[in-house]
């Protein structure tokens, strides 16, 4: 028996996690579903996006003017899933190692698209590495799935959409006119906007922040990107951070040093948080226990939301922060992860603000707040 949407919306939805829905009849239901097996024609298309940017992008390693990107889509008895891959470059993949990857991926030997952990375990081991290739699928799949029946992720999931946390919204390293300018900007453009990440890291902290502070008193985020090479100054300078009205301190030291990290983390009085330190899910207990105070999570990292949201249980057990962030990303990518954002702490889902070709319209930023919309799957559409 094919099944086509209006059969789908019929039955009883089973999620990834295996939740029922609500106001589905659940007698009838399961056995049209599971009947249904074997007549998979799930089909993988991509292609190539690059996303331009409205400013060039500095941080403490690099600057840049655009951002590779693949779009994925995964068709299945009329629906379609939608996904995406970011794939800064410092990060090592690119738009010809996500298309070697994708071309890889064989999805009609799954009876069905809810054979989520069957077919992102395949996916993780066709190759190593290729995280945000995996996620561009990942995405996809989870799309398509709230599409099959007809329910945002986040009420599968059994989610709060009032619990989204505030977004930042990042200011870039740059002379101090031009951060004033840019800071004006980011509040005027986005209005009632109510933190700000500053991004730090190339010798001139005191001086960004200061150009920050004569335009805002608002709460700011520090992104240092691995910036700081010394504890003792990172100490210091963390301290006069505090006193500035700063929340937490992202990446302040080089991944490696992973005996000053952990003393910092031990004196640091703002929470410390990973981000270039980690990337999957066994990294949480590896390197980042006891060095880092939090984790800030990206599903161009951690291949998708399937493993990111097991990245925030494994976190809240072992008593630990946890934000949500994204690369230069469209809305497709923001808004996906957005989904998990009623279980975070923070978010920094500014990613598709920075672009000027974004193709999705999806969650939006509302009086400062990550807001969900009630669209099936992640919650996207074309524009
Ligand atoms: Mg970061």
């Amino acid at each position: 028996m094919l099944l086509n949407r209006r059969n789908f919306t019929k039955i009883l939805g089973i999620t990834a996690a295996g939740a029922m829905l609500p106001k589905m009849s659940v007698g009838k239901s399961i056995p049209a579903y599971i009947k249904s097996g074997g007549s998979s024609k799930m089909k993988l298309t991509f292609k190539p996006y690059p996303l331009q940017m409205q400013h060039t992008f500095t941080v403490a390693e690099y600057s840049r003017n655009s951002t590779p990107d693949v779009l994925t889509q995964i068709d299945y008895e009329g629906l379609t899933g939608y996904g995406e891959a970011s794939m800064p470059p410092y990060l090592g993949e690119s738009i010809a190692s996500a298309t070697r990857f994708l071309k890889k991926v064989n999805l009609e030997q799954f009876p069905d698209p809810f054979r989520v952990d069957d077919i992102l375990t395949y996916v993780d081991s066709i190759a190593e590495g290729n995280p945000a290739a995996k996620a561009s699928i990942d995405i996809a799949l989870h799309d398509l799935l709230g599409k099959m029946v007809n329910q945002p992720l986040y009420k599968l999931w059994g989610l709060d959409p009032q619990k989204t946390p505030d977004t930042d919204f990042t200011i870039g390293i740059d002379k101090p006119d031009v951060v004033r300018a840019k800071t004006e900007e980011a509040i005027k453009m986005k209005e009632h906007l109510k933190v700000l990440k500053v991004k730090l890291g190339r010798g001139n902290d005191q001086e960004m922040i200061n150009a920050v502070r004569s335009v805002t008193n608002m709460p700011l985020y520090v992104d240092v990107n691995q910036g700081w090479k010394d504890k003792n100054k990172a100490l210091d300078m963390i301290y006069w951070l505090k006193e500035k009205g700063v929340v937490f301190v992202e990446q302040p030291m080089p991944k490696g040093q992973v005996d000053d990290m952990a003393w910092l983390t031990e004196y640091s009085p703002l929470p410390t948080m990973a981000d270039e330190a980690f990337q999957r899910l066994p990294d949480i207990v590896d390197k980042i226990k006891g060095v880092y105070s939090g984790i800030n999570i990206k599903l161009m990292k951690s291949t998708g939301l399937f493993e990111a949201q097991k990245m925030i249980t494994v976190a809240r057990a072992l008593d630990m922060k946890v934000m949500v962030g994204c690369m230069t990303e469209t809305s497709c990518g923001v808004s996906a992860i957005a989904q998990l954002s009623p279980l975070v702490d923070w978010a920094d889902l500014d990613g598709n603000l920075l672009i000027k070709n974004d193709p999705f319209t999806g969650m939006k930023v509302i009086n400062g707040k990550v807001t969900l919309n009630d669209w099936p799957g992640i919650g996207v559409k074309k524009v």
